[in-house]
């Protein structure tokens, strides 16, 4: 089995790592912080000193981490992996990050003799923990095959879409779907718990209908509950949009949806809810009723 290195250990990347550790995989693994390589050192890891180090011990490579300056810094930087990494080494970057960093980053590892694939994930924390997560990837199919055991440890659909950079592509186009998604649950169940429905009986009412989508069953439970508690963050989904705009501004396509949403999360973030989960996108639009979407609202009203 591959000696695989993983940097990034935050809320996706500890329970993918140890869906590595349980599949029988022996692990190097990096992170800033000490507590979740503490944490995986007690679940059978090695720990490194940088991730030149992890490189220096691996074959396959993963990083997950925040954004694109985060992975230059980790695999481009003076310490980073690409300094580490030996000839034929393959590193798979799964944190969703603009595609034109994807493509920087590749072409640099090409000129070292490394492999590169960028392969984002879709399903948040409960899938990462279950190991089913949606893992949308660009690069070389060669170099996919030789991931995909590893990839299919973490997640239960593997799709190659293109070349290097297609998967944060797809994965960009993921985020806006889910954001607007969001939103509109957002409205929907602000108009509802307005009208003096119960959000719940609304929610039940319509989940098995068109209207039904994993966003809506995941989510609104959250919202109606008041548990804000991540998840996915506000300000991670923030940056998924920023770079979705950027990347239809040179290409030249209008998202009216992505722009709008995209003011709300910087509106919510300068109120300090940034760290929610993005079920918070809500919170825009109860503000501007003066009404939450709760279940004791509803039946006072
Ligand atoms: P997180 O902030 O919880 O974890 C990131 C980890 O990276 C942290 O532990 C941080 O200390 C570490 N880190 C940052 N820079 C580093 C560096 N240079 N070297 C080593 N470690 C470094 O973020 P997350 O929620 O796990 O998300 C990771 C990526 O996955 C992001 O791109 C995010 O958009 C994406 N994603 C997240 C979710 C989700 O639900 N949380 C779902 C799908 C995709």
């Amino acid at each position: 089995m591959a000696q695989i290195g993983f940097i990034g250990l935050g809320i996706m990347g500890k329970p993918m790592a140890r869906n590595l550790l349980k599949a029988g995989y022996s692990l190097v693994v990096y992170d800033l912080r000490q507590s979740p390589l503490s944490e995986l050192r007690e679940a059978g890891a090695t720990p490194a000193a940088s991730c030149r180090d992890v490189a220096a011990q691996s074959e396959i490579i993963i990083t997950m981490l925040p954004d694109g300056p985060d992975v230059e810094i980790a695999i481009l930087g003076p310490d980073g992996v690409l300094a580490g990494a030996r000839k034929g080494s393959l590193i798979v970057d799964m944190s969703s990050i603009s595609p034109n960093v994807s493509q920087k980053i590749g072409a640099a590892c090409v000129e070292r003799g490394v492999g590169f694939l960028d392969a984002p994930v879709s399903g948040g924390e409960p899938k990462a923990i279950e190991g089913t997560l949606a893992i949308m990837v660009g690069g070389d199919p060669a170099a996919l095959e030789r991931a995909r055991p590893i990839l299919e440890k973490m997640g239960s659909a593997v799709t190659l879409t293109g070349p290097v950079g297609a998967g944060n592509t797809t994965k960009l186009a993921n985020q806006i779907m889910v954001a607007c998604n969001i939103a509109a649950m957002g409205e929907a169940l602000v108009l509802a718990t307005r009208g003096g429905l119960d959000p719940e009986v609304v929610f039940n009412a319509v989940k098995g209908g068109l209207a039904g989508s994993t966003v809506l069953s995941v989510k609104a439970p959250m919202l109606i509950a008041r548990n804000f508690k991540p998840g996915f963050r506000i300000e991670l989904h923030q940056k998924d949009l920023r770079n979705a705009l950027l990347a239809a501004e040179s290409l030249k396509v209008s998202l009216p949806l992505t722009s709008l949403v995209q003011q709300m999360l910087i509106a919510l973030m300068n109120e300090g809810k940034g760290q929610l989960d993005h079920s918070a996108i809500a919170q825009f639009i109860e503000r501007m009723a003066g009404i939450e979407v709760k279940k004791e609202l509803a039946a006072a009203a």
